[in-house]
C-alpha cells in the first residue's frame, strides 16, 4: 500500500483504522506547506508525538475561510484528544472549526 493511502485511511491521533463516519477537525496552520503533498507531516513537540493532516483544496470553500489542514479521527474522543494537543501550540492551529464527514 501507497503510504498516502494508508495515512487516509487511519485516525491521524490513534492510527486506528477509520469507519464510515469520520471525525475532524480543519485547521489553519501558520507554516509552509509544500504544495507538491496531499498529507502534511506536523511534529507536535508539546505531545509527544506527530500528525498528518490532509492539505485542503486551495479553491474549496473551507480554504478561503482560512482552513488550510483537515485531521481525520476515529472518533470524538480521539477528536477530544488531539484538539488539546493542537490547543497546546496554539500559535501554528489558531483557527480551528469541527469537520464531520459520512463516507
Ligand atoms: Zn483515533
Amino acid at each position: 500500500m501507497k503510504k498516502e493511502e494508508q495515512i487516509s485511511g487511519e485516525c491521524c491521533w490513534c492510527k486506528q483504522p477509520l469507519s464510515a463516519t469520520i471525525y475532524g477537525i480543519g485547521s489553519s496552520y501558520s507554516e509552509t506547506i509544500p504544495s507538491s503533498e496531499t498529507f502534511h507531516e506536523i511534529p507536535l513537540p508539546k505531545s509527544g508525538r506527530s500528525i498528518y493532516g490532509a492539505i485542503l483544496n486551495k479553491r474549496s470553500q473551507a480554504f478561503t475561510e482560512g482552513f488550510h489542514l483537515m485531521f481525520a479521527t476515529c472518533s470524538e474522543i480521539c477528536t477530544q484528544q488531539l484538539n488539546k494537543a493542537l490547543t497546546l501550540e496554539r500559535s501554528r492551529f489558531q483557527k480551528r472549526t469541527p469537520m464531520n464527514v459520512d463516507t
